[in-house]
């Protein structure tokens, strides 16, 4: 999911919910929130957020997404698309060149970018 669609889906969710409250006399946002929150924390775990760039982990993401819900559940479907399709940066423990910031293969001493002898 792109991210203008997932801002689409989550504010049709939004004005949905505050709309179906209205018809039904119920608040239904004390559920949706919450229900999609833990949706996405557990599908979080699932798909493994924590390894990429700019991912947490699903209990943090759960706390995150419960305060600021209307940043946060798009947020996450966008993540949740780029990870599926590919596209999201993975973080690495490779090391990487004290010099250039490249990444290196651990048994070079030397880099094969800039020529620095790592330490
Ligand atoms: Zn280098």
């Amino acid at each position: 999911m792109k991210l203008w669609n997932a801002i689409l889906l989550t504010l049709f969710l939004y004005l949905g919910g505050i709309v179906f409250s209205g018809l039904i006399h119920h608040n239904v946002m004390w559920y949706l929130i919450p229900g999609t929150t833990l949706w996405a924390a557990i599908d979080s775990s699932k798909i493994q957020l924590k390894r990429y760039r700019s991912g947490v982990g699903p209990v943090a993401f759960f706390v995150l997404c419960s305060l600021l819900w209307i940043i946060g559940f798009p947020w996450y479907l966008w993540m949740r698309h780029k990870i599926l399709t590919g596209h999201a940066e993975l973080i690495t423990n490779d090391p990487r060149c004290v010099s250039c910031d490249e990444l290196i293969n651990p048994e070079l001493k030397v880099c094969p970018k800039c020529g620095w002898t790592q330490p």
